[in-house]
């Protein structure tokens, strides 16, 4: 008998003991890589030509989620990184587009002139996190921590390093293509620290990036300097070395602008995947010598995909084609003018399939916020390659399917989203002055745009896959709860149990 008390008494505390470690034991950095317009599919697609280091090590090594969906409408690049750091989605933080309005003024999602620019000459660091209204990852750590962890973000694009990184971080890097360099706000810091400051010397000696000028985004180049930033970062800070968890968000944009370009097919964008393939492989090793491996926790995914260029889709007969927005603008003017006689505009933007409803020129005019409503309705139903618009305030009781219901939900601030919403049919996809024939670009529900990348690596991640459908914004509860942090402070999203399973198993 006193065996057996003594065996309960063992098992009680070695499972305490363990309890007790899940919530001590903690990565000493985590990275979050963002890769800019990477579709799911690429990871299959370039598979057999990656040699072992780079994505290969990831997928192979660690954990693969097949099915991760973002679950909000409109998919564009700043919502993209602001769900995946947030745990939610742009009803909550309310980041709604790259530009959106708010109450009706127009605003860039970074852009703030109440700061200055930290690295150049130019107005490219006049940013900060303020429309942000959700914390990130980052920002949990530091409040978790007392402000002791450290918070970095590097990117091509300033809303691709402050927005992930969040309000509190302690620093964020992007690239300022009209000086050839990298370029912080006054927001973080007033000198550039001596890492980042190396870095931008050797860009000012590189030929190669001089020779790209401003087109520097269209060139893996792009992609091995935001590489060489981040490795900056991660020796000039001792990120991993400073006794609490440290972050690093780092986002590849290389690979948007190659897309817009080039499309989903051909040598530039087999190469911007090669060459990304290289920068994983080299942050790696650097993070195995740095940190260590098994004291890093790494997860990548995607802000967005991208759809197949539309003349590619008819050569190959199959749907889709160019959504032409501007005239869509012009004739919805012209039937509006007609049908209720108004003689000045009442659209203010057509963007990212939503209508933003000029609201002064409506009520000057002495018009019906409705009956502008209905004549938009009127006027989409017959227009070509539309499906339907909604009425953002009436999305509830439209026709929309439940899928594409929610995800307009959950991709709706009653005061920076506008009024209507467009869904356009398959293949189909927003083409204007700025479009590359040959490019696309993304936006819309449909997998091409919302079906991303998800892979977990390093600390208490084992090798494995799912292909349960699982959306952007639970990638941030899940290394919340992996930390054992609180989740950020409007996340919406679950954690990932698959994930979660592997790590408590290990
Ligand atoms: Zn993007």
């Amino acid at each position: 008998m006193k065996r057996f008390y003594l065996l309960i008494c063992f098992l009680l505390t070695a499972s305490i003991t363990a309890l007790a470690q899940t919530f001590t034991s903690k990565p000493k950095l985590v990275v979050g890589v963002v890769v800019d317009q990477m579709r799911w599919d690429y990871l299959s697609r370039y598979y057999d030509q990656m040699p072992y280091g780079g994505l290969k090590r990831l997928i192979n090594d660690g954990y693969s989620i097949n099915n991760c969906l973002i679950n909000y409408v409109p998919t564009i690049t700043a919502i993209g990184h602001s769900s995946i750091y947030t745990g939610t989605t742009p009803a909550y933080h309310g980041i709604c587009g790259n530009s959106f309005y708010v109450d009706g003024e127009p605003v860039g999602c970074v852009a703030d002139d109440n700061y200055q620019t930290v690295g150049s000459d130019t107005k490219r660091g006049q940013s900060s996190p303020h429309l942000l209204l959700a914390s990130t990852i980052g920002d949990q750590l530091r409040l978790h921590t007392d402000f002791r962890s450290k918070v970095i973000g590097v990117s091509y694009k300033d809303r691709a390093a402050i927005l992930p990184a969040g309000r509190s971080a302690n620093a964020a890097y992007w690239m300022d293509n009209t000086a050839g360099c990298f370029v912080t706000s006054t927001y973080y810091m007033n000198e550039l620290p001596d890492y980042a400051k190396d870095v931008n010397a050797q860009m000012a000696k590189n030929k190669e990036v001089k020779a790209l000028g401003k087109d520097i985004n269209l060139s893996p180049v792009c992609g091995h300097l935001i590489t060489d930033m981040a490795i900056a970062a991660i020796k000039g800070e001792n990120l991993g070395r400073n006794g609490t968890t440290d972050m690093l968000c780092v986002s590849y944009s290389q690979t948007d602008a190659i897309g817009h370009k080039w499309a989903t097919r051909g040598q530039h964008t087999d190469e911007a995947y090669m060459g990304l393939d290289q920068d994983i492989k080299r942050l790696l090793s650097v993070l195995d010598a740095q940190v260590g491996h098994e004291n890093y926790l790494l997860f990548l995914t995607a802000d967005h995909g991208g759809a197949h260029n539309w003349q590619f889709m008819q050569d190959h007969k199959l749907n889709g084609g160019k959504w032409l927005y501007q005239d869509h603008q012009k004739q919805a003017e012209a039937y509006i003018a007609k049908k209720l006689h108004a003689t000045k505009n009442v659209i203010k933007d057509i963007t990212v399939y939503r209508i933003y409803l000029d609201h002064q020129s409506i009520a000057e005019q002495h018009l019906s916020v409705s009956d502008v409503k209905q004549c938009l309705t009127e006027y989409f139903r017959t227009a070509p390659n539309v499906v339907q618009v909604v009425d953002y305030e009436k999305l509830r009781t439209s026709s929309l399917p439940e899928r594409q219901m929610n995800m307009a939900l959950m991709g709706y601030h009653p005061r920076r989203s506008g009024d209507m919403l467009i869904i356009v049919e398959p293949g189909y996809y927003e083409y204007g002055d700025w479009s590359s024939p040959v490019g696309t670009t993304h936006g819309t529900w449909n997998p091409y745009d919302a079906h991303i990348p998800l892979l977990f690596y390093g600390w208490h991640i084992k090798h494995g896959e799912s292909s349960r459908e699982v959306h952007i914004n639970d990638i941030a509860p899940t290394i919340c709860q992996m930390l054992h942090i609180q989740q950020p402070n409007a996340c919406s999203g679950e954690a990932i149990l698959e994930v979660m399973n592997s790590a408590a198993a290990h």
